[in-house]
């Protein structure tokens, strides 16, 4: 049984040695609880909050411990009259070969997604469920409105916009790089996606949004949130989901105060923004998502793509690229075969 365990804390950024692999024996299931294979690991970037010993929504990973993660894993032994070995679950398994689940604990796959497992963890998992939500409870987007959405190809921005279109709004996507925004445009079908680590990106955003922005779902922070603040519309609303380009901030910089600009922007223009984080805020809602979501998948109308990475070794080097943008789609390591 391979795992990976927080080795120490990141001071900043992560790095390797922040992680360590051990081998150690397969646990046995008590009476109640199964024996779960991890055949696919969920990364995303909630991940780099748990490294830090900081009291958040969810207490840190303790040192030593396996890291937490969602996976989507296949019945080794079963304790329970409801499972038998071989079936597909979704699980908070960790970065680890085997785990023991609670029977309760999991969610069985059954039926249309056992055709891509892996998609438990992305457009109809977790992240499909922060879009959906993020979007429609406080985005509340109407026809013709604009939306903007910054880490628009990865697993929650895509989303967003795909969901933002069939709702009837003009869509301007942020990616980092040419050939993200060509997906993000040609595959996705976002009507502009500009790059953020253009020299000249925010005279860019500004072009892709003559009439100013309605929605701004907020994945981000950093620069690509300066761009956007001069240009949203009175009554503009901002689902506030992620702010990954400050996960690997240590101290607020030194210098001028931009607080008075953002407070005075959102009092002059009467913004609602609002944080949320999904499990707490819409567990309750997750059939909801599941009824909206599965056709428009089925059909096609909502697409995603995955970046698969193979073995679990290669846990630590795929995360610390998410948080840098090398992700090209939701980050997926494939643990085990299947
Ligand atoms: P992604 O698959 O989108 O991967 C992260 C992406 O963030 C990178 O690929 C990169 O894309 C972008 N990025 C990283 N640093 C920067 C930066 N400095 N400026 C602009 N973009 C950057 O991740 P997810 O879709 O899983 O997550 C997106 C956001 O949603 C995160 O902030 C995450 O924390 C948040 N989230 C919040 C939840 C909640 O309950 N509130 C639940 C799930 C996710 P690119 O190369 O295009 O810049």
């Amino acid at each position: 049984n391979r795992r990976i365990v927080l080795a120490s804390r990141p001071d900043g950024k992560p790095v390797l040695d922040n992680f360590r692999l051990e081998t150690g024996d397969i646990p046995q299931p008590d009476d109640g609880q199964l024996l779960l294979r991890t055949i696919y690991l969920s990364l995303d970037p909630y991940m780099r909050g748990r490294m830090n010993d900081a009291p958040s929504y969810s207490p840190p990973v303790e040192l030593n411990a396996v890291m937490v993660g969602g996976t989507v894993s296949r019945v080794e032994a079963s304790r329970h009259p409801d499972f038998s070995p071989g079936d597909w679950v979704l699980n908070q398994g960790g970065w680890q070969d085997y785990a023991l689940a609670n029977a309760g604990e999991v969610r069985k796959l059954q039926g249309d997604i056992l055709q891509h497992p892996s998609w438990a963890l992305g457009v109809l998992g977790m992240p499909g469920f922060t879009a959906y939500m993020g979007l429609m409870d406080i985005g509340q987007p109407r026809a013709g409105e604009t939306l903007v959405v910054a880490a628009a190809s990865g697993a929650v921005g895509a989303v967003v916009g795909q969901v933002a279109k069939l709702k009837g709004c003009r869509v301007v996507g942020v990616a980092g790089g040419e050939e993200k925004c060509r997906y993000v445009t040609q595959t996705l079908g976002f009507d502009v996606c500009i790059d953020h680590r253009a020299p000249d990106f925010a005279h860019r955003l500004a072009q892709a949004c003559p009439g100013g922005i309605d929605i701004y779902f907020e994945n981000v922070g950093g620069a690509v949130f300066d761009a956007v603040l001069p240009l949203l519309n009175t009554s503009a609303r901002i689902p506030l989901c992620g702010l990954i380009a400050n996960y690997n901030i240590k101290d607020l910089s030194a210098g001028l105060d931009r607080l008075p600009l953002l407070t005075g922007i959102i009092l002059r223009k009467r913004i609602r923004m609002q944080g949320f984080i999904i499990t707490q805020d819409y567990g309750h809602r997750h059939q909801e998502f599941i009824e909206a979501m599965e056709p428009w998948v089925a059909e096609g109308k909502v697409r995603m793509r995955e970046d698969l990475v193979e073995e679990l070794e290669n846990a630590p080097r795929a995360f610390i690229g998410l948080l840098e943008g090398k992700n090209f789609g939701k980050l997926v390591i494939r643990v085990g075969g299947d």
